[in-house]
Formats: C-alpha cells, sequence, structure tokens
C-alpha cells in the first residue's frame, strides 16, 4: 500500500493545519486567502480583540514568547509561519526538530530579530549596506563617537526590540547620546537617500522556484516614522530596477529564506542602493499588491510556504497605499471619519484592520488608490489621505 507522508497530505478543505503566530492586521489579511482555499488554521495572539480573531478557524489567547505557550500552540499543526518577529524562536526550533514545516526558518529569524547579527551577515555576504559598529552599550557607543571612531550625523539602533521606527534615533550631537539603555547597539552611517525602496521577494518552501515583486517606493512621515506613502511603479531607473530586484533576491537567497521575505533598501543619492533591513513575512509595503498585482503577497506567503507553485508577481495598474492612522490626541473607541467620501472615489478600497481602540500614530488600516498611471494614483491618494479621519468615537 502506498504510503500517505505529510508532504502529500491535501492541504485544501482537509485536517491539516496552518498556524499563526500573531493575530494582527497581517494575519488577517493571510486569513482572506486561507478562506479563499479553504486552509484551517488556528492563530495564537495575546489580545482577546486581535484582528484575526474574526477570520481564523481557531483563536488561541497566549503569549507569543513563551516557549509553553508556542508549543502546545502548534503541536497539532503541520505547517507554523509568523506574521511578527517578537516570538519564541527556542519554541519555533524545537517545533522544526520535531518534524513541523517552520517558515521562517528559526535560526534565520534569530538572526534578523538582532539588527547587529543581520549587519554582520550582509557585511561578510558582501551585500551592500550602511557601514555600522555593534556596541554592549550606549556609552559605549558614545565614547566611539568622542574618540572619533565614528562620525556624526549617524543613526543609533538597539539590535533588538525595535518596530515601526521606535529603537531608533538620528543622533547629529553628541548629547543625542545621552540616554540609559544597556543593552547591544548599533551606529550606523546616516545614507544620504533620495527613496526607501521595498522588494519582496518569494521563497517555495523546497527552495526550489522565487518570485520577486517589483519594487515599490517608500515615502516615510517624518515625525510619526512610519510609511506615509507606498507608491508603485517606484520611482528607479531601469538599472535601479533590476538591481533592486537582484540585490533583494541575493539577500533572501544568502539567508536561506521560505516564505515571504521583505528587503527593506536606501537608494542614496549617490545612486547607490543599500540594504537596510529585511521582514520574514508579509509586509507593510506589499499592501498594494492586494489590488496592484496578480498575485497578492498574501496568497504568495500561503503559496510559498505551502510548497505550491508561486503566482505571477506582475503589476496590473500603478497604485499608492497610504496608511490609516490615529490622529494626533485622540485615544479610545475609533471611529473612521468621511470613509464614504473615499468610497465615492473610483479606485480608492479602504481596509479596515478591526482594532477597536484607536491611539496616535497606531496603524488602523490602510487604503489602496489605483490609477492608469502613477501621477493620477498618487494625485488621487493625497486628496484620499486627508479625506479620512481615524479619531475617537
Ligand atoms: P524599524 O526596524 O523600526 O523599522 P529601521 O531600521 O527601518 O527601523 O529605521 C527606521 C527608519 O529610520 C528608516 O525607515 C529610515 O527612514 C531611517 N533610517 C534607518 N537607518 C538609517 C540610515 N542608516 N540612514 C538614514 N536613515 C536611516
Amino acid at each position: 500500500m502506498r504510503q500517505i507522508g505529510l508532504a502529500m497530505k491535501t492541504k485544501f478543505s482537509s485536517d491539516f493545519k496552518l498556524a499563526v503566530l500573531g493575530g494582527g492586521q497581517l494575519g488577517k489579511m493571510l486569513l482572506y486567502e486561507t478562506r479563499k482555499w479553504d486552509v484551517y488554521t488556528k492563530v495564537l495572539d495575546p489580545s482577546s480583540e486581535a484582528p484575526c480573531r474574526m477570520a481564523c478557524n481557531e483563536f488561541v489567547r497566549g503569549d507569543l514568547n513563551d516557549y509553553d505557550t508556542v508549543m502546545n500552540f502548534a503541536s497539532d499543526a503541520d505547517v507554523v509561519t509568523i506574521e511578527i518577529e517578537h516570538v519564541n524562536v527556542q519554541a519555533l526550533r524545537d517545533l522544526k526538530a520535531a518534524g513541523k514545516a517552520v517558515h521562517p526558518d528559526p535560526e534565520m529569524l534569530a538572526v534578523i530579530k538582532n539588527k547587529a547579527r543581520q549587519k554582520e551577515l550582509y557585511q561578510k555576504n558582501q551585500l551592500p549596506t550602511a557601514s555600522f559598529e555593534v556596541f554592549t552599550n550606549v556609552a559605549e557607543a558614545k565614547k566611539a563617537v568622542e574618540d572619533g571612531r565614528f562620525y556624526l550625523p549617524c543613526v543609533w539602533k538597539s539590535a533588538e526590540g525595535g518596530y515601526d521606527g521606535k529603537g531608533v534615533k538620528m543622533i547629529r550631537a553628541i548629547a543625542d547620546l545621552d540616554f540609559e539603555t544597556h543593552s547591544e547597539c548599533l551606529l550606523e552611517e546616516k545614507v544620504d537617500f533620495a527613496h526607501e525602496i521595498g522588494v519582496i521577494v518569494a521563497t517555495r518552501a523546497d527552495q526550489k522556484q522565487t518570485a520577486v515583486y517589483p519594487p515599490v517606493e517608500m515615502d516615510f512621515h517624518p515625525e510619526a516614522n512610519l510609511v506615509e506613502y507606498v507608491i508603485s511603479p517606484a520611482n528607479l531607473t531601469e538599472d535601479q530596477y533590476s538591481e533592486a530586484q537582484t540585490i533583494a533576491q541575493n539577500v533572501a537567497q544568502t539567508m536561506g529564506s521560505t516564505g515571504l521575505l521583505a528587503v527593506e533598501l536606501f537608494l542614496g543619492k549617490d545612486g547607490h542602493l543599500y540594504v537596510n533591513e529585511v521582514a520574514p513575512r508579509p509586509h507593510n509595503s506589499g499592501h498594494l499588491t492586494i489590488e496592484n498585482n496578480y498575485t497578492n503577497q498574501f496568497e504568495q506567503h500561503l503559496r510559498a510556504i505551502l510548497n505550491l507553485p508561486l503566482g505571477s508577481t506582475e503589476e496590473k495598474t500603478a497604485g499608492v497605499m497610504v496608511n490609516l492612522v490615529g490622529a494626533e490626541g485622540e485615544n479610545g473607541p475609533v471611529e473612521y471619519k468621511h470613509i464614504e467620501k473615499a468610497l465615492e472615489m473610483p479606485g480608492v478600497t479602504p481596509h479596515i484592520y478591526g482594532k477597536a481602540e484607536t491611539r496616535p500614530w497606531r496603524k488602523m488600516g490602510h487604503v489602496t488608490i489605483i490609477g492608469p498611471d502613477r501621477e493620477e494614483a498618487m494625485r488621487k491618494a493625497v486628496i484620499a489621505k486627508d479625506i479620512i479621519r481615524v479619531q475617537r468615537r
């Protein structure tokens, strides 16, 4: 009799289980795709209000960093993936050792979770990145600047624990390093960049197929340190476009990536591209792909981690994404004011993540604006962005 092993198990409308660590908006959008294909999912998140709660088959409330919680949660899963990096890596290692398919690989996740290890990997493999030095604490970093071993202006980064610009500080004067932290950190050369660029690479679980998305341009809000606009196509020369894709693919290959790897790059005013950092999961810079591309990033991640043929990454149109963030000074139950007006605009699609409470700058949703070309999409995006106000009810 022919044995039906794990690899042969059907993934659709079956007892096959996908476990997702993290129940935020990235997970929620991944679940649109598991629903489309009737793939059974379970989600772990500390909050009973997590956006994923409404769309998964099983929702478990628990600490993503607690070893036993993660082990118990994923014990009956066939494939384990993440939608946030802040999870217990040792549990993922042991789940892998117990025969589960874990994407991304726990060792790769361990490197990515630490910006110092990440930068060392780029340096070791001749992947272009801003020059840097690692320190055991901020006092040591300050001494390096005082001794003239590192030049200002530069960027201070906490090695672990940063997210959405927290744990990153521009250093213009030595006094900017007068703060207390006792954990590992880096100083990085400040790149004088024209744009930040995002490229998402998908790699199938067996690593026999990869697909790379067209580069997008990310414009940051100076105050909130959050992406304000993601624009596709990015404003790049043909050479820069293909170089950005090649670098991103090299990073994915060097890391042994499976599933999605979102690569953030700087396009320096000198015309050179530098890798800033990566995320081994669906990414804010890829939300546009839902309306813009043949295969959206969430479906692509699912295809990749389930070891299915990857889809076309080609763009269908030009588009812009704007994040819907909580208005300043507004805390409490959320209301999306004037959303109806935005809905009247052709080619404008709001996405609401399902977070009950708004806070200043909290990512509450996003809006995609498509258009025949970049200029027209951007023109509409500026209007749509100012219509919707995320405020307290
Ligand atoms: P996070 O992991 O919190 O997203 P990043 O390392 O991406 O942090 O840094 C946040 C932002 O700070 C970047 O998007 C960029 O705008 C700026 N930044 C980071 N590193 C540099 C650098 N070396 N030079 C210039 N700007 C930088």
